[in-house]
């Protein structure tokens, strides 16, 4: 039996590691400097919650989520997406009680059963940020200003934000009906699930992939034409705090977003070098939802964004943010003496914190400096017949090639001021 890595995933392997934890630690500090707090959610949750907050419609749960039950005969699903699990804490742990807004971050694996491509697997890992308990316009530009920041700190200049308004259900409720006048007469030339979509939802029309649907979608009425007063406002002040904190964007009325909670802005960061696969990140507001999945009535804005896409984009860009990781030093031991003793130094210094190599498999003094070299190590600290007899190690830098005795006691504070 040959083992093979299930269909739409990967290894992030040691080479690739430095670079995913660059990324991730880059979110992470962003996310902290404006405010937010990280929040850990399970993998898995009750199947209904995702079911309930997307949609039973969206393709999210019609297709892509990971549904199974578990050995009590309880649904479960591997979560396809990160704010209602984090909207689901929200509520289950009173997190309204600590203060009106509550802003939380979070990182990890999200599932969808997909169909895999460049920059797109079924499991994936996802960073995102919500921040729940505020309407106002200024903390949508906020969470966009938060996106903003991170993809500036990892150095990529080449994406776009385009941004738009789905409005409240009060508009959309007379938007879909526009919808609905429109694809009506098309209805034949349409695909059998937009035919679907226009008893159920729409709007999802506005989203199909396939051609002759995307061609007559092409022609549809626009949302923003259907704003009522308030939400036309709302819209108009996040774009002004946006200018205000100059972040440029484009706003582009099909941006309607996969799920069923969105209301308001929505918007989506696009690095159109990446082709059909362009979405790199997005996000936006969804008054409704905390509502819906039990909580109180409370309003919430939220990004979230792929790592996958977004080394894709940095390699493009031709960004490396990995620093290659590099030990302290490298012990070489030369003789059974000198092994008693350096085994017991290496010993002292790792527990001490310091970051040092030593392979016993290796004898010979060239082959240990060689090894050294290759561990790209600062310092060799050499202990031979003559180191043991004084009671010294000998230490060379390895990259400048001079070199100093030490009393083998005084290396940990060598180390600790190089
Ligand atoms: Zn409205
Ligand atoms: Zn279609």
């Amino acid at each position: 039996m040959e083992y093979k890595i299930p269909r739409g995933t990967f290894d992030i392997l040691p080479a690739d590691s430095a670079k995913w934890q660059q990324v991730m630690s880059a979110f992470r500090e962003t996310a902290q400097a404006f405010g937010y707090a990280e929040i850990t959610t399970p993998v898995f949750e009750q199947a209904e919650l995702f079911e309930r907050s997307s949609g039973e419609s969206s393709d999210v749960v019609q297709k892509e989520m990971y549904r199974f039950q578990d050995r009590k005969g309880r649904w479960l699903a591997l979560r396809p997406e990160g704010t209602a699990p984090v909207v689901r804490s929200y509520v289950e742990n009173h997190l309204e009680a600590q203060g009106r807004l509550t802003k939380l971050y979070y990182i990890g694996p999200m599932f969808r059963y997909d169909r895999p491509q460049a920059g797109r697997y079924r499991q994936f890992y996802q960073y995102g940020a919500e921040c729940i308990g505020s309407h106002h316009p200024y903390y949508d530009a906020e969470i966009i200003a938060l996106q903003v920041a991170f993809l500036r700190k990892l150095g990529l200049q080449k994406i776009e934000l385009e941004i738009n308004s789905v409005g409240c259900p009060n508009c959309s409720k007379i938007y879909d009906e526009a919808l609905e006048n429109y694809f009506e007469p098309h209805k034949e030339e349409l695909c059998g699930d937009c035919r679907t979509r226009l008893q159920t939802k729409p709007r999802r029309l506005l989203d199909c992939k396939v051609p002759s649907c995307k061609a007559i979608a092409k022609g549809a009425p626009v949302m923003t034409d259907y704003l009522d007063s308030d939400c036309r406002e709302h819209f108009e002040q996040v774009k002004s705090y946006l200018d205000k904190m100059d972040i440029s964007y484009k706003v582009n009325p099909r941006i309607v977003r996969g799920l069923d909670y969105y209301t308001h802005t929505a918007f989506e960061f696009l690095n159109p070098a990446l082709g059909a696969q362009n979405a790199i990140g997005g996000g936006g507001r969804y008054d409704g939802l905390i509502a819906q999945i039990g909580g109180k009535d409370t309003p919430a804005v939220g990004i979230a964004g792929g790592f996958e896409r977004l080394l894709l984009s940095l390699e493009q860009e031709g960004i490396t943010v990995s620093r290659p990781y590099r030990p302290q030093a490298y012990l070489v031991l030369l003789g059974e003496a000198a092994r008693e003793s350096g085994i017991r130094l290496l010993g002292q210094l790792r527990l001490s914190g310091f970051s040092v190599q030593h392979d016993p498999e290796k004898d010979s003094f060239k082959a240990q400096l060689k090894a050294a070299d290759s561990s790209q190590a600062r310092f060799a600290l050499i202990i031979g017949e003559d180191e043991v007899k004084a009671g010294t190690v000998t230490i060379k830098d390895l990259a400048a090639g001079t070199q100093m005795s030490l009393p083998i006691g005084g290396v940990a504070q060598f180390l600790a001021l190089s």
